[in-house]
């Protein structure tokens, strides 16, 4: 188990209508070089691209929406892959009739308003994503920890 106590600096930022959702948030923890914390978000997107990971094939089906869904909740963590901040979220949207639907965030899910808070945590020790042999994921440590 990786654990960090202290926290850092928040924020709270409103994204640009048409940016794609997964990065900007990358983008931003880049340029403000937030390398460890959390987010979460809410807002509207135009059309959504999210994961689900079938563990047995150790392999993500990605889900396209292409319409407008609401961003009930997005919720994820920053850590650093490959020496630069990478942010790993799950979203739950909604549609027209408040049917809701979510997964991992992917790339392709295109910001029409977007409120996100971010908060960071300092640790003289940075979490790491590995690939893990285990699940097929990149994990914090490798699953050395
Ligand atoms: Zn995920």
């Amino acid at each position: 188990m990786k654990v960090t106590v202290t926290p850092g600096r928040r924020l709270m930022a409103r994204l640009s209508m048409g940016d794609d959702l997964l990065l900007a948030l990358e983008k931003l923890c880049g340029e403000l070089d937030i390398r460890l914390g959390e987010v979460r978000a809410i807002g509207a997107v135009s059309r959504a691209r999210f994961g689900y990971y079938h563990q047995a094939q150790q392999k993500y089906e990605f889900l396209e929406m292409g319409k407008p869904l609401e961003i009930l909740s997005l919720v994820g963590n920053i850590s650093l892959k490959d020496g630069r901040p990478m942010v790993h979220a799950h979203i739950v949207l909604a549609d027209g009739k408040g049917a809701t639907l979510g997964g991992h965030l992917a790339e392709g899910t295109v910001i029409f308003a977007c409120e996100a808070a971010i908060q960071e945590y300092q640790s003289g020790e940075p979490l790491v994503r590995q690939l893990d042999k285990d699940t097929g994921l990149f994990l914090w440590g490798g699953g050395k920890c």
